[in-house]
């Protein structure tokens, strides 16, 4: 099954009228714990993320919380490696806490959910640096930005998709006086 028939059979991309924390509007909507709740489209969307990833020979997959933990356990177990997450912390970024280490240099396969800004991929990636460990690789779930996010290591995503967002006179949703869907 292709990736974006998973998305949009698990309802991971909802087309309607949304109304983002930005104050902007869409037409479309990534929900990606519709996605995530089902093992067996999160083994599949994860199996091309592992793919990707074993060709850096990573020692450990790590990921940010929220969805980046689901990630990190399912690429993990696909790659016969551990998984380990990183969560925020008082500094305002995230680091690896519950006692998760790393070697010094230890390689390291980034995984996260659906990239928008890069900044949660980017608080991995200082986590493990933090931690003594090399980023290594990076492999999302989705890419919202189509490829206009800029890192530091090879990247990968299962999704690449343009999410269109408009100031709410542009929006042609309003235009056509469609009442806002709930999420
Ligand atoms: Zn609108």
């Amino acid at each position: 099954m292709d990736v974006i028939d998973i998305f949009e059979e698990s309802e991971a991309i909802l087309d309607g009228h949304f109304a983002l924390t930005s104050g902007r509007h869409s037409d479309r909507y990534l929900e990606k714990f519709n996605l995530l709740q089902w093992p067996t489209y999160t083994e599949q969307v994860c199996k091309l993320m592992a793919d990707f990833g074993r060709d850096f020979s990573p020692k450990t997959v790590a990921g940010p919380t929220t969805g980046g933990v689901l990630l990190a356990y399912e690429v993990a177990r696909q790659l016969g490696l551990r998984g380990i997450f990183c969560e925020p912390d008082e500094s305002g970024g995230r680091s690896f806490q519950r006692g998760f280490q790393l070697e010094p240099g230890e390689k390291v396969l980034v995984v996260d959910d659906i990239v928008t800004t890069g900044g949660s991929l980017v608080e991995t990636f200082e986590a493990v640096e933090k931690a003594g460990g090399t980023t290594v690789a990076i492999a999302a779930l989705a890419d919202r930005t189509n490829g206009a996010v800029e890192l530091p290591v090879p990247f990968f995503s299962a999704l690449s998709i343009d999410i269109p967002s408009w100031e709410l006179p542009d929006c042609p949703k309003c235009k056509i006086n469609m009442p806002l869907t709930q999420t």
